[in-house]
């Protein structure tokens, strides 16, 4: 059916190839590029049967992402590199007149904060140019707003209470790691917390809004809320919402990391000369940490993410609570990745299906939410990320 051009070669990109690979009849063909050639040649090799074509890429260059996307002729182009490189990706996309799929909101790399404006800035140009972008297909966000669009199309006439619950009940065994992209993890979680309530934001201290709640097949876990890039976007689009928050579960022994690492400066961003060499104090501790891509391996137990929304139907208040709970040995025995890699991955693979099959095709630059959520949840339920809904339960929020 179509030809992808995957970009990243990290746990996400190990996860989103097997998936891939593993339904020829829609990706006939895959190009996997990364800045190291070997990593992408590591994860063809584990797939097998030749399905999977590797090549280098810098992604931050954009005159080569031209050249690699002008050589493969893909239908698309799926980044799972990090949010540094989507608007590069997003430049040869344009120039190239090929479709974009991303996970995560550009950051430029001088500054810990994430927004989407930088990337709807190319709406007019991908509408002009006739070509598809599709923003944030992963699970969060990705599948939270897509269980959103979901709610809203048939549980409800108004939403008013958005709470998007994110649960990793896993044990890697290690003191410490993070399950995606230390550097981009650890700038996420130690920001401000923030959430929407009333028109308005409103901003907290980092981590200072948490009380327990229950996840299913869990049981209670402290929950924190922080500010996830998924709130901007549907605000805007769903505007009968009153308050959106997002929840994240931490542990005691993380958030003690956490804090040592900042206190000590080694969560900083500014590069700083060690020895004569400019070196960035937080890619030299990502260096040093876990591989997220390689936690799989000894990952007990499961992760449980969905949307807890509160509004009205038929004049009616109700309650609707759907998630989906992911187990990390499951992803590993399937794919080599542990369940943060997987419940990313997967949803980015049916991204690229919604495109190729026609359903998710529109010029322009669009979150997932704006998309028909139908024709996706099915697919999540037959790839490996069922779904589970609970009508008028008490939500804890
Ligand atoms: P990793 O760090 O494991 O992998 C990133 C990959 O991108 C690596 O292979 C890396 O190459 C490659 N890369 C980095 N810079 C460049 C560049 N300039 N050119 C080409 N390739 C490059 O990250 P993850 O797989 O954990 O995460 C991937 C993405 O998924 C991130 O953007 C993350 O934010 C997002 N994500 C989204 C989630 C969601 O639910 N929406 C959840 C989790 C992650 P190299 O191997 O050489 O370092």
């Amino acid at each position: 059916m179509g030809k992808v051009l995957l970009i990243g070669a990290g746990g996400v990109g190990t996860v989103v190839a097997h998936k891939m690979a593993s339904i020829p009849e829609v990706f006939t063909d895959i190009l996997l590029a990364s800045r190291t050639k070997s990593k992408c040649d590591k994860i063809a090799e584990h797939i097998g049967r030749n399905r999977i074509k590797t090549a280098q890429v810098n992604a931050d260059n954009v005159q080569e992402l031209v050249h690699l996307i002008q050589s493969f002729r893909p239908d698309i182009v799926v980044n799972v590199a990090l949010p540094y490189q989507d608007l590069h990706i997003m430049d040869a996309c344009l120039q190239t007149g090929v479709a974009y799929l991303d996970t995560a909101n550009y950051e430029p790399p001088e500054v810990a904060k994430f927004e989407y404006s930088w990337q709807w800035a190319y709406r007019e140009r991908y509408e002009k140019a006739g070509i598809t972008a599709i923003l944030g297909c992963g699970f969060d966000p990705g599948v939270t707003s897509i269980f959103t669009a979901y709610a809203a199309k048939h549980h409800f006439d108004e939403m008013q209470y958005l709470d998007i619950v994110d649960c990793n009940a896993g044990d890697h065994g290690k003191p410490f790691a993070t399950n995606f992209n230390p550097e981009i993890n650890i700038r996420e979680v130690t920001q401000k917390g923030k959430y929407w309530e009333n028109g308005r934001w409103v901003t907290t201290e980092p981590h200072e809004i948490h009380k327990p709640l229950n996840y299913p097949e869990i049981g209670p876990k402290e929950s924190y809320v922080i500010y996830h890039e998924e709130l901007e976007s549907l605000v805007k689009n769903y505007p009968s919402l009153k308050r959106a928050r997002f929840w994240m579960t931490f542990g005691q022994e993380y958030l003690t990391h956490l804090r040592v690492i900042q206190n000590i400066g080694m969560a900083g961003i500014i590069p700083i000369i060690y020895n004569g060499i400019e070196i960035v104090p937080i890619q030299f501790l990502k260096a040093v940490l876990p591989d997220p891509g390689e936690l799989g391996e000894n990952y007990k137990g499961q992760t449980s993410i969905g949307c807890r929304i509160k509004g009205l139907k038929d004049g009616k208040e109700r309650t609707y609570y759907i998630y989906n709970n992911c187990s990390h040995e499951a992803a590993y025995a399937e794919t080599g990745a542990q369940g943060v890699s997987y419940t990313t991955g997967v949803p980015a693979a049916i991204g690229a299906m919604m495109y190729l099959k026609g359903i998710w095709k529109k010029p322009g630059v669009h979150n997932v939410e704006e998309f028909d959520p139908d024709p996706f949840m099915e697919e999540l339920n037959k790839l490996g990320l069922p779904w589970v809904e609970l009508h008028n339960v008490d939500l804890e929020v």
